[in-house]
């Protein structure tokens, strides 16, 4: 098919809310390593790797091998019938998870990852209402939108579920209009403000991304974790860290990102980078908690042995290849490429991210902090006329995310670095 074909059969047989980036659609042909071609062979460097996803490279030989030997053995069992490569991810899991945390449940996206997190912890409290951050994603079922605290993402009748958001740590936009450290984490001590005053004082759980992804990177002060996880607990819920976005090695040195912040949390969701690309969701918790789930259950897909085959080669490879140190090297690289270019072009309003998730937050006027949200396209259009690929977040969508493979060198970093300062410069001549 022609790129045009493709994009006309798009807009007749899909959902139309089913969102692409750029006013002309980029169709992906094929995709190798850290490289992306179009239907007409152009080549991009990818540093958003499929929504944060592309953990060790794009089409990985050793992880395609595995994903080959388990269809040759068996491919869809359900989950009636354990298999070897079920139990082996989840014994991998339980070894490199924080703490007391060991039993997995499986399933096909971290939408479904969050669901059984909150479902959980309302079985194991016994209470039923859960404490969300503003800025925060959390899926795209009617619980999750409930839990999302972006309007952009809950439209359609998100109907009310028991959530109550409470203000994020967002320290460049503080909601109190604060400054760290001399706030004293006044947002995370307000939080048991808002369960005193906003639930019956009985809470299931907090959920909290460890860095708020779709939010736009955002990435809580030192010590903020630790205070909310301590709360919650004293009214009786469960501290739940959505990693869907930061685990696996992603924010450096450490498997999770939640390790960064000496706080063992109650329940790890995760998805996206687990599988590189392949479908699959995770609830992790202690065995006492897991066993608090009664009923019967049952998840298809959940837990299918090819999906749980490349999600154990990709954390096999992470591991063997140390990709959590190259995204500490990498990524401290890339993050003071970024404060480099903050100092050359006054749009970059904020640097901030971790490891190999890093983001800028593009303003009109550092003062006034107005968001240049027709910049960031302008941007995004122009990295990808240079050959760069790039996402966006934020709630006034001016943050340009960046998220490539783990496995990425310092001279990516700086051919990355090298586009967006050029289309960086190029939006600000377009708007001068
Ligand atoms: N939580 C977070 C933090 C996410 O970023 C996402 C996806 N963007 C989800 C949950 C939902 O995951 P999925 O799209 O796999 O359902």
């Amino acid at each position: 098919m022609t790129k045009d074909e493709i994009i006309r059969k798009k807009q007749e047989y899909l959902f139309n809310c089913v969102t692409t980036y750029f006013k002309d659609p980029l169709v992906i042909d094929h995709a190798k390593g850290q490289y992306v071609w179009d239907l007409d062979g152009k080549r991009f460097l990818d540093f958003l790797g499929g929504i944060v996803t592309i953990s060790v490279g794009h089409s990985n030989e050793k992880v395609a091998a595995k994903i080959k030997e388990q269809i040759d053995r068996v491919q869809h069992t359900s989950t009636l019938f354990p298999t070897e490569a079920l139990v082996a991810l989840a014994e991998k899991v339980a070894q490199i998870a924080p703490g007391k945390l060991k039993k997995s449940y499986f399933s096909n996206s971290g939408t479904e990852a969050n669901e059984v997190a909150i479902t959980t912890a309302r079985m194991y409290t016994g209470n039923y209402e859960v404490l969300a951050l503003r800025h925060g994603y959390s899926g795209h079922s009617q619980l999750t939108k409930a839990l999302t605290g972006l309007y952009t993402w809950r439209k359609a009748g998100v109907i009310p579920y028991g959530i109550v958001h409470a203000p994020g740590p967002y320290c460049y936009r503080c909601p109190y209009g604060l400054t760290y450290p001399s706030c004293e984490l006044h947002c995370a001590k307000d939080i048991e403000e808002v369960i005193k005053t906003s639930t019956s004082g009985q809470v299931a759980g907090l959920i909290a991304e460890t860095i708020q992804g779709l939010g736009g990177f955002i990435v809580p002060p030192p010590g903020y974790f630790k205070i909310v996880a301590n709360i919650v607990r004293n009214y009786g819920g469960l501290f739940i860290a959505d990693e869907v976005q930061a685990a696996w090695g992603r924010t450096g040195k450490k498997w999770w990102g939640i390790e960064h912040w000496e706080v063992e949390p109650d329940i790890i969701t995760s998805a996206k980078g687990m599988a590189n690309g392949v479908p699959i969701g995770l609830t992790l918790t202690r065995p006492e908690i897991a066993d608090a789930y009664k009923g019967l259950t049952i998840s298809t897909f959940g837990g299918n042995p090819v999906t749980c085959a490349a999600a154990k080669a990709t954390i096999d490879l992470i591991e063997e290849e140390r990709l959590m140190d190259n995204a500490e090297d990498a990524g401290n690289h890339f993050h003071q490429g970024l404060e480099a270019l903050k100092e050359k072009h006054s749009l970059i309003g904020d640097v901030r991210g971790m490891g190999l998730m890093q983001g800028i937050e593009l303003v009109k006027n550092r003062q006034t902090k107005e968001p240049a949200t027709e910049a960031t396209n302008l941007i995004m259009e122009r990295a990808r006329a240079n050959g760069l690929l790039v996402g966006k977040g934020g709630l006034y969508g001016n943050v340009i995310r960046m998220s490539p493979p783990l496995n990425i060198n310092k001279a990516d970093v700086d051919q990355a670095l090298a586009v967006l300062d050029k289309s960086l410069g190029e939006a600000t001549a377009t708007n001068s």
